[in-house]
């Protein structure tokens, strides 16, 4: 009786110990970003339903929809200052020529120590909608697949706030209409910042994460990332650090270069990357960025981007690269510094 009395306190020790560090490793919660989750969002979010998405259109008032939809289900508050999720807006889209209404949406987690200091973390909701022929551009790699990784990082970041472990600086989880017309609902967060731009520690923008371009079919296990070291060193090293320390994905700076060359709508070009996506509307401001990318593809901007493409388990892997940096960026003692 006596040996398993001393047994059972040994045990308990051990569980109370172990749980007490699980609680603040962000691998718990890392593990709750599955392949599993982000096929099953992906699947109806870039299923003919949403009509490709385009911003302007009834396609668009159902993604928006749904990531409403998402974040109330997470119980993760609207981003807004009224605690809305929805941020309307009049686009002059220089494509087309004329104005269209549009919504981003904004979800928020408050920090607990610098709630001042806020991390962005975007994906563009918006697609290029449906051909004259009828085919629809579902769009699941672009941007499907960085939208529903922003949703489960929040579904991360909300399980530790139940766990009792609040990020200690806010967290704007922002899915950006416009992007395909031009950048402009990034532009317009930009330019009408719900939080001054000057608190923003940086932004990580996720734009097609669910592919593998031809350069890699040999070798998969990648991402490129763009702009990581270009204004803030200490983001770069936190980037590369957790990817060491969790993810080992090979890391790909190529196209931080924009004069590397791609070979795009039939012929060779600069890739300007680091100029072609939402991230650029805060860096052009001095706020770090990191773009995530896995660069293009046969079906880049074509109705056959669709969701059997994707390679979940790959986007598990890049997306959890995402959350272990994004939660050093929220929890380090020291704000990311810029360089001089
Ligand atoms: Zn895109």
């Amino acid at each position: 009786m006596k040996k398993l009395t001393i047994f059972f306190c040994i045990m308990f020790t051990a569980c109370v110990t172990s749980q007490d560090n699980s609680v603040h490793s962000p691998e718990t919660y890392a593990a709750s970003i599955t392949a599993e989750e982000l096929k099953e969002h992906l699947y109806t979010y870039a299923s003919d339903e949403f009509e490709g998405r385009e911003t302007g259109t009834s396609g668009e008032i159902k993604a928006i929809n749904y990531l409403k939809a998402q974040y109330e289900a997470l119980e993760i508050q609207g981003g807004m200052p009224n605690g809305d999720y929805f941020m309307p807006m009049s686009l002059n889209s220089y494509r087309d020529d004329k104005t269209i209404e549009a919504t981003n949406v904004l979800a928020y987690i408050e920090g607990s120590e610098k709630p001042n200091e806020l991390l962005v973390i975007t994906a563009h909701l918006d697609h290029i909608g449906v051909e004259d022929d009828g085919q629809i551009n579902n769009g699941a790699d672009d941007d499907g697949s960085g939208t529903v990784a922003l949703l489960e990082l929040a579904e991360a970041f909300q399980m530790a706030v139940k766990a009792g472990v609040r990020p200690k600086r806010s967290i704007l989880f922002l899915h950006v209409t416009g992007e395909e017309k031009g950048l402009l609902g990034s532009k317009y967060y930009t330019d009408n910042p719900v939080y001054p731009l000057e608190n923003t520690v940086a932004n990580l923008n996720i734009d097609m994460i669910g592919r593998i371009d031809d350069l890699h079919e040999d070798n998969p296990n990648y991402l490129y990332l763009i702009g990581s070291d270009i204004l803030s060193q200490d983001l770069h090293d936190v980037s590369v650090a957790m990817n060491d320390a969790y993810v080992n994905l090979e890391l790909d700076y190529r196209y931080n270069d924009p004069t590397t060359e791609v070979f795009e709508r039939g012929r060779y070009r600069e890739n300007r990357y680091y100029y072609r996506s939402d991230h650029y509307n805060f860096a052009k401001n001095e706020v770090p960025v990191i773009f995530y990318f896995n660069g293009t593809h046969e079906d880049y901007h074509a109705p056959t981007d669709t969701v059997e493409k994707i390679e979940y388990a790959l986007m598990e892997k890049r997306t959890r690269l995402i959350f272990h940096t994004a939660w050093e960026i929220v929890h380090r003692d020291e704000r990311l510094r810029l360089k001089d």
